[in-house]
Formats: C-alpha cells, sequence, structure tokens
C-alpha cells in the first residue's frame, strides 16, 4: 500500500488515530500503532457512516425523548415571562400619561404580584402624588392674582370661554376705585395692598359662587355674573358699590369705587368689543362724578336672543 498517511505514521513509529480517505474515496477511521519487537505495525480501520450510524440513532432517541419536556419547558418560560412583564409593561403605559388626574387610580388597579414590581409601583404612586401636587400648585398660580388670590386675566379668560361655548348669557362688571392714588400717596403703597385686598374680600362676599370675581390691573376688577341682564346688573352693581363705601378699612376708612356695566351678548360685538364698552361706561361713571354705576346703553337696550349668539372668540 503506497502513499497512505497511516501507513507512514505507523513505519515512523507513531501510535494515534486518524481520519482517512482510502483510495476508493471512502471516509474511514483508523487506529495504528507499531509493534515493538518487530519491525512492523498494526492498522486497524472502518468506514465513518458505519461506526456514527447507532450514534444517530441514538442521537434521535434523545431527541426524541426529550423534545416533549423542551416544549413544555418553553411554553413555561413563556407564561412566567409574560406574567413578569405585564406588570412591568402596564407600569409603563402608566409612565406615559403620569399628569392625567386618572393615573394614580390606574396604578393602583396594577397587579404587582412580585416584590420588585410592587416597590416600583409604590415609587411611582409617590412620584405621581408630587408632580400632580406640583401641577396643581402651578396651574392654581398660573390662574390667580397673588395679591388678592382672585382669579388673573388668564383664567378670566378661561372662566368666559366656559361660559359663552355653553351659551350662557352674562353680565360684565368694570369697577375702578376712585381715587386711589391719593391711598398711596397718603398711606404708602403696603397700605394700598391691604385696600386692594380688603375691596377683593367684600367682592367676593357680595358676589355668588358662580359669579367670577378677577383682578385685572392695579385697582381694576371685573366681575362676571352668568345669566344675569342689564336691568338686574345694575342693580347688583349699586350693592356691591353701596356695601363697599360702607365698609371701613383701616386705616385708610371707607373707599368708592366706581363701575361699568355692559354683558354678552350685545348684537354682534365680539367679547373684546364688550369689555370696550364696559370699560366706556365705567370711563362715563367717573366723568360724571365717580361713586356710582353706568350701564352700557348699547347693553340696557339690547335684546340679542341667547340661542342666536354670533360672537364666538
Ligand atoms: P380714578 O378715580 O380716576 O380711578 O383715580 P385713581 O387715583 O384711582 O387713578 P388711576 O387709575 O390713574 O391710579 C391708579 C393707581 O393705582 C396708580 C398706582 O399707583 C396704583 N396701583 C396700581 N397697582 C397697584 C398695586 O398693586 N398696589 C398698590 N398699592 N397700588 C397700585
Ligand atoms: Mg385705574
Ligand atoms: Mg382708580
Amino acid at each position: 500500500v503506497f502513499d497512505n498517511q497511516v501507513i507512514e505514521e505507523v513505519l515512523k513509529g507513531n501510535a494515534g488515530t486518524q481520519l482517512v480517505t482510502n483510495s476508493k474515496g471512502v471516509e474511514m477511521l483508523a487506529g495504528y500503532a507499531p509493534m515493538t519487537v518487530a519491525p512492523w505495525g498494526v492498522v486497524t480501520q472502518r468506514p465513518l457512516e458505519s461506526t456514527l450510524a447507532p450514534l444517530d440513532n441514538l442521537m434521535w432517541q434523545v431527541f426524541v425523548k426529550t423534545a416533549p419536556i423542551g416544549v413544555l419547558t418553553f411554553i413555561l418560560i413563556w407564561v412566567l415571562a409574560r406574567l413578569i412583564a405585564q406588570p412591568l409593561r402596564q407600569l409603563a403605559e402608566t409612565a406615559n400619561t403620569l399628569d392625567r388626574p386618572s393615573t394614580s387610580l390606574e396604578l393602583t388597579q396594577i397587579r404587582s404580584w412580585y416584590f420588585e414590581s410592587n416597590e416600583l409601583r409604590k415609587a411611582m404612586l409617590k412620584g405621581v402624588g408630587l408632580l400632580q401636587s406640583k401641577i396643581g400648585l402651578l396651574r392654581q398660580e398660573a390662574q390667580t392674582d397673588p395679591l388678592t388670590c382672585l382669579h388673573n386675566r388668564r383664567s378670566l379668560d378661561m372662566q368666559i370661554s366656559h361660559l359663552i361655548a355653553q351659551r350662557c348669557p352674562f353680565a360684565v362688571l368694570a369697577i375702578d376705585i376712585d381715587h386711589f392714588k391719593r391711598v398711596n400717596d397718603e398711606f404708602g403703597h403696603d397700605i394700598g395692598d391691604v385696600v386692594l385686598q380688603s375691596l377683593a374680600k367684600i367682592l367676593l362676599d357680595v358676589t355668588r359662587d358662580s359669579d367670577v370675581v378677577a383682578r385685572t390691573g392695579g385697582e381694576e376688577f371685573i366681575v362676571i355674573m352668568p345669566r344675569v341682564e342689564a336691568k338686574r346688573a345694575y342693580q347688583l352693581a349699586e350693592r356691591l358699590r353701596m356695601r363697599v363705601s360702607e365698609s371701613y378699612i383701616d386705616p385708610v376708612g371707607c373707599i368708592n369705587v366706581s363701575i361699568g356695566i355692559s354683558g354678552w351678548p350685545i348684537e354682534q360685538l365680539s367679547i373684546d368689543e364688550v369689555f370696550k364698552l364696559a370699560d366706556q361706561a365705567l370711563y362715563q361713571a367717573k366723568k360724571t362724578g365717580r361713586n356710582r354705576s353706568v350701564v352700557d346703553a348699547t347693553y340696557s337696550q339690547d335684546l340679542t336672543p341667547v340661542s342666536e349668539p354670533s360672537i364666538l372668540e
């Protein structure tokens, strides 16, 4: 036999095993060892395929027997993974909408059945509580006049938008303190502030809960009275004016206010024009001696039905 690696190896005095291809191109597994007592060696070989045939069969049997357990284990892992992931997924979804008022309730409804997710949920609940109280505080601050705690201009505009959207008619009272500069000059700015706060209290006291009382400028106030028509608005304004002039504010004494009255809807006027009419009526009140209420003439004569307002701003 020539050109046979195994025989060459064994003749060199080496022993071992090797995968060889015989002269017919068949893959064989060979084992070889030299003899120590004579100059020859022993080589045994067997076709690879027939050697491995029992192994293939064994592997197939192992596969068939372990496959059901494998599938079962896979299903178990899948179910467990889902169970573990579910509260985390719900927490993540809720985290996207932390600013919603219903978030706290949604968080308490999540079944965090294992320690870590429960701790996460508790931390989120705490965070949401803090966030929402901060949002509430900021919202209130953004809508409140800091000196008097009345509605500010922004909040007033929002309230008016609601009323207009609901087609709810309302009276507008523009109130301005008479000779307020004198109060500041005589008693100082801080006492002036006290007067503004006292007036705010009186306005809140005299008006209904459904009325909107706002401070829109230095010593200028707006009262919105829903479902009040011109005649009634004048009566209420006068009651308010008299109540102010009768109230003693320490140490200033009694102050007076002038009031201009207008309302929505009037003909085809926009809400800005309605406010302008209230200002004009206030100017009239100032011009004709102060400490009085004046109803805008268009408003007092207007009979525009509420169901057909064209002013929507
Ligand atoms: P009139 O009867 O014509 O309204 O006279 P008035 O003195 O009230 O006139 P005017 O509206 O011109 O003056 C308002 C004054 O209000 C001027 C300003 O010093 C004062 N003022 C504006 N804002 C504040 C505030 O926040 N605090 C205090 N104390 N005073 C203010
Ligand atoms: Mg003024
Ligand atoms: Mg004034």
